[in-house]
């Protein structure tokens, strides 16, 4: 269903990970004129993920990529429309609300924010200089490099810890720097590091440098609980020391809370009518592929019902107040 101004959309959906792609699939379903605008990467962080072993129907669990891939084409046969650009611009305080990428101006009825996350950086002297030099956020992508090296990865989440066991299957040793001394990751996962001989933990440190000339050649670390300074010597490091709500587009527009993720009701609603968010942009407690579909899902269901209350109105004027 095609509307006659090629670029209104009922639905525009800003994100093209788990949750942009299931809130996808269920407005194409619905049969809304649904546009998706991916960001750079189709698929966003999952789609880097080089295994995921607890979404529901995989048994064996499926790479990040395969996955979201299926999830792409499952939008596309309901009928929307992936374009690969870049969002700039959002006006939300005006409707139908305004969408600008590089290269296209858009409207749409209804908006789902689908933004997701980034990695957070560690913010140290070295890090942002050796970007593609040694410093990587990404395992799945740049593993491969590393054989028979020795990578440090930082952090004590899930994310640090199946990382630092994939990259087991390249690099000959891997420490992982955790500032406690105790791993948050899930119980199964510490397990899988205490039985992989080439794993290394430690403990109570934070790295405050990184260090290298033309490459990366290792950290200075600081032992939290002794003040001690050390340097390891390492080919590589790969941060995963958490996320970051990629929300920068909407500061200003929509209630953030104090650490910058999209504030949505149990209906997946924004401050601003109409606008729905959905997945890790909006999510602090378990950011998983299943809860960013669930989230994908019901915001489009809401969306939906939204545009459905506008029409019946004969869109009397917009409201803002929630
Ligand atoms: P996370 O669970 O927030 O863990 C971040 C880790 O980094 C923590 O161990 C934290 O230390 C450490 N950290 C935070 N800031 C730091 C800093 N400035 N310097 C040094 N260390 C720092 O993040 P994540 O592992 O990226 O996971 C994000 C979400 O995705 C979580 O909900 C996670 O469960 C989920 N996830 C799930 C799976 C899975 O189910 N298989 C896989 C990947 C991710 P502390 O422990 O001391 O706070």
């Amino acid at each position: 269903m095609r509307q006659q101004d090629p670029n209104r959309r009922d639905v525009i959906i800003i994100g093209s990970g788990p949750a942009g792609l299931a809130a996808a699939i269920y407005a194409g379903r619905a049969g809304l004129d649904t546009l998706i605008l991916t960001g750079m990467f189709i698929g966003g962080q999952a789609a880097t993920t080089d295994r995921i072993e607890n979404y529901p129907g995989f048994p064996k669990g499926i790479s990040g990529n395969e996955l979201t891939d299926l999830m792409l084409k499952q939008a596309e046969r309901f009928g929307a429309q992936v374009v690969n650009d870049q969002v700039t611009e959002v006006d939300l305080l005006t409707h139908p609300f305004g969408v600008k990428t590089a290269s296209a101006q858009y409207e749409s009825k209804a908006l789902i924010i689908a933004t997701g996350a980034s990695p957070r950086k560690l913010g140290v002297p070295g890090e942002e200089e050796f970007i593609g030099r040694g410093v990587s956020f990404c395992a799945t992508c740049d593993g491969f490099f590393y054989q028979d090296k020795t990578v440090i990865v930082v952090g004590g989440g899930n994310s640090a810890v199946e990382e630092a066991l994939f990259l087991t299957k390249f690099a000959s040793k891997v420490y992982i720097v955790h500032r406690r001394d105790r791993l948050r990751a899930d119980d199964i996962l510490q397990k899988r590091v205490g039985g992989n001989e080439r794993i290394e933990l430690v403990w109570d440190s934070t790295v405050t440098q990184i260090l290298g000339d033309a490459q990366v050649s290792g950290v200075h670390l600081k032992n939290l609980k002794t003040g001690q300074v050390s340097t390891l010597t390492a080919d590589g490091i790969f941060v995963y020391i958490g996320n970051v709500a990629n929300t920068q587009l909407f500061a200003g527009q929509i209630e953030l809370d104090e650490q910058g993720y999209v504030i949505t009701d149990a209906r997946q609603r924004t401050s601003i009518n109409g606008v729905f968010a959905a997945g890790d942009v909006q999510e602090r407690i378990l950011q998983q592929v299943v809860t960013a579909c669930s989230t994908g899902a019901r915001a489009s269901v809401e969306a939906e019902k939204f545009i459905a209350e506008l029409e019946d109105r004969a869109y009397p004027g917009f409201s803002i107040e929630y």
